[in-house]
């Protein structure tokens, strides 16, 4: 497994650099050539011709590359692995792309790649592939200039993330064997911070669905005939909900909280450290105070916290005027954010049982779960990441803990088992998923030279310091 380089003079970017630079238009057009290219996974359009494309162009940088099938769309998987001694990395990124509607937003065309004011336009350069392939680009200015890589690496792009990513979990768990030399994962995905300073995300909150109907009798009824006869449903479910959660905004289910890893220090400092958002959001949208408890951290409630959200509570009249009735059904929506090291089955299971308890006769059903994600903030790796940024774009990147959200992560920490950082290498404004999407060139050749200098001080990470 990894090898110890430290006693290994570090290798000399200088010449690696120097070839991004005289290759910049090539580069840029050959970006360009790519995302000319649809693969609209939720349209079923272009997936395959650009699993195709992105197979030859590894094979022509020198890698092992195929189309690997899954239950839905092929996963593109590329090998250079000719140093059994040193570490493997592994690069995540996706290859499909959002629909480009609303076709009439946008400037130029969606698939018409534009260049203007220092950006390529065009749908899907930022998300995802202008990002993944600027680490393609990396590992073919090493071995332009070198002939091999400091370490392995394996490239791993889906063709369904904009569709949820549903079965690249499954993908991983069937290939686990052909993964199991994989030492850390790495994905450059999403835009860097508003600040133009680069961000190295550590982890992502999981998430638990459920839905729950209670029918209190077989229709809606009288409330004058039928008042203090009939129970209202609505009234028990808001019962029900309350018992749930309380004023003061704890989740009050037995063993909800039993598995949350308290943050370590280092994430509390690195929380502590973020720059500042709690005053834009209270003005943007128009707060007068925050959710309780009143005096958690900002980033603690992101970062740390798990969530119990209503998403929506139906049931009765709501419409024009009045209707006396005693409504007979309601259903709610909810969902959880998880965080380590919670599990969706544990915690849904404890929130089943409270449920139970109180109305055994109500509809309980789970929907879609994702585990959460964390990567350790002092693991040597996590150090290189840092370094490779700095040498690459001479910029400390911000240190973010937690994302929010919900990403796919725990495919990496929980199936594979190695460590998985987010690099993202997108201007803050690139609009994802929107009219106009972009990449800025200077954005995008910082990501090949960050590609690069990751290659080199991952390899030569020390892990007995670990
Ligand atoms: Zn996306």
């Amino acid at each position: 497994m990894p090898c110890t380089q430290s006693d290994v003079a570090p290798l000399d970017l200088t010449r690696v650099f120097d070839h991004i630079r005289a290759n910049e238009q090539n580069f840029i057009d050959r970006l360009i050539d790519y995302v000319r290219r649809p693969s609209i996974s939720t349209q079923n359009t272009g997936i395959d011709d650009v699993a195709r494309f992105l197979v030859d162009e590894f094979t022509r940088m020198g890698l092992d590359a195929k189309a690997m099938p899954s239950k839905g769309y092929p996963v593109v998987v590329a090998r250079w692995e000719k140093k059994p001694e040193a570490r493997t990395v592994l690069l995540y990124g996706h290859y499909d792309v959002q629909p480009p509607e609303p076709i009439e937003e946008w400037t130029s065309p969606p698939f018409e790649p534009t260049i203007r004011n220092g950006r390529i336009y065009a749908r899907g350069v930022s998300d995802n592939k202008g990002q993944h392939f600027a680490q393609m680009l990396a590992v073919e200015s090493h071995l332009a200039i070198y002939g091999e890589l400091p370490c392995n690496v394996v490239f791993v792009l889906e063709g369904e993330e904009e569709n949820g990513s549903p079965n690249i979990a499954d993908f991983f768990r069937e290939h686990k064997a052909e993964f199991a030399n994989v030492d850390v994962a790495v994905t450059a995905d999403g835009p860097i911070h508003i600040s133009g300073r680069p961000i190295i995300h550590f982890g992502v909150r999981g998430l638990a669905f459920f839905e729950m109907k209670l029918r209190t009798a077989k229709r809606s009824v009288h409330s004058g005939q039928f008042g203090n006869v009939v129970p209202n449903a609505i009234w028990k479910m808001v019962h029900l909900l309350a018992s749930m959660k309380n004023e003061k905004g704890e989740i009050t289910i037995d063993g909800f909280y039993d598995h949350v890893t308290p943050p370590s220090e280092l994430e509390l400092r690195a929380a502590a450290k973020m720059p500042p958002a709690e005053a834009e959001t209270r003005a943007a949208l128009e707060l007068k105070e925050l959710d309780q408890p009143a005096e958690r951290p900002y980033y603690d409630r992101i970062m740390f916290h798990p969530t119990l959200n209503i998403q929506g509570l139906h049931g009765g009249y709501g419409g024009e005027g009045m209707q006396t009735i005693i409504p007979h059904e309601v259903v709610v929506k909810i969902d959880i954010r998880l965080v380590e090291a919670q599990t969706p089955d544990d915690v849904l299971a404890k929130v089943e049982a409270h449920v139970r308890r109180r109305v055994p006769e109500i509809e309980f059903r789970r929907l879609n779960s994702m585990f959460p994600s964390k990567s350790p903030m002092d693991s040597p790796y996590a150090g290189a990441i840092q370094g490779a940024i700095v040498e690459a774009q001479h910029v400390e990147p911000i240190l973010y803990p937690v994302v929010g959200g919900s990403l796919p992560d725990y495919v990496f920490t929980k199936i594979l088992k190695v460590p998985v950082y987010l690099v993202p290498y997108a201007n803050a404004d690139a609009a994802n998923h929107a009219p106009d999407e972009n990449l800025s060139l200077e954005r995008y050749l910082l990501g090949i030279r960050t590609g690069a200098a990751l290659l080199k001080h991952l390899a030569s990470v020390d892990v007995k310091a670990s």
